[in-house]
């Protein structure tokens, strides 16, 4: 199943058009689709048991760059972010394999829809293609093996980084320079795991200008999706709602040879094999 924001109204997005969960419900399921994240698994069994018609006949290859698409979750109670998790980027970072992981976050202020503009805070502004986690369901002191019932669904995301705050101070701490305006789209929508397959076997990738950045496999991640949840949540409690993005593979603009960065009227196309496109423009001040 596909959970959508359209226009700010919670929308199972099928092959044949989309479905507006409040109207096809009956008001059983909300309009908002932060709480339909938090009854997810009783949407899908409704969706399934149900299947109820299109209420719109848009299909989801005309969502794409769609400004209607709003970001499915707003308001999480806490977004973790993971840095130097795939193999190659920490080698083009010329950064050592990380041992644990290195957990940081992206404030939720930056959070946004799946293609929202991008204003550029400095000109060293960078990419980095997502494959982001949705939680629905919270615990502390969760499994390896039972990390991945956790997972609501799954999106695509853009981690951009402004390098220059990132890598200030000694040591350096990444949350801010990652945390500037829409500097976290996800989108265009929720893929539920079935939906999804193995999460650690998806192609992801981006493009500037239409010109390929990263292209790379999720199997390339240093942790797997089940051991970046059962590590924070050793520490923190994990909720329903809450966001992780799970690290960025190589081709990041400060690892192309000169650095590369982005500039107003780039736009940059970041796609996950099953999980959708993401579009956004960067565009003057
Ligand atoms: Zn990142």
């Amino acid at each position: 199943m596909r959970l959508a924001n359209v226009s700010g109204r919670s929308t199972i997005v099928t092959l044949e058009g989309l479905v507006d969960v409040a109207t096809a419900s009956n008001g059983a399921f909300s309009a908002s689709t932060e709480k339909c994240v938090h009854q997810l698994a009783k949407l899908q069994q409704w969706f399934e048991t149900f299947q109820p018609e299109p209420t719109d006949p848009t299909l989801p290859e005309e969502l794409f760059g769609d400004p209607r698409l709003g970001a499915v979750i707003s308001q999480p109670s806490q977004i973790f972010a993971i840095g130097l998790n795939y193999r190659h980027h920490a080698d083009e970072m010329g950064l050592a394999h990380p041992s644990q992981p290195m957990v940081f976050t992206k404030f939720s202020s930056s959070l946004c829809a799946p293609n929202s503009n991008l204003v550029l805070p400095s000109d060293r502004t960078d990419w980095e293609a997502e494959l982001v986690v949705i939680f629905a369901k919270s615990g502390r002191d969760i499994s390896v093996e039972d990390a991945l019932e956790y997972v609501g669904g799954y999106a695509v995301g853009q981690d951009y980084s402004e390098r220059t705050l990132q890598m200030a101070g000694s040591p350096a701490q990444f949350s801010l320079g990652k945390s500037f305006q829409n500097f976290a789209p996800i989108g265009p929508w929720l893929t539920t795991p079935d939906d999804a397959g193995d999460p650690n076997c998806l192609a992801i990738g981006s493009t500037v200008n239409g010109e390929t950045m990263q292209d790379s496999v999720t199997s390339d991640m240093v942790f797997s999706i089940a051991e970046l949840i059962s590590y924070i949540s050793t520490v923190v409690e994990i909720r329903s709602g809450d966001i992780m993005f799970t690290g960025s593979p190589h081709g990041v603009g400060q690892g192309q040879n000169p650095p590369r960065f982005l500039r107003t009227g780039d736009v940059v196309e970041t796609s996950i094999e099953r999980l959708g496109t993401i579009r956004n423009k960067v565009v003057a001040k």
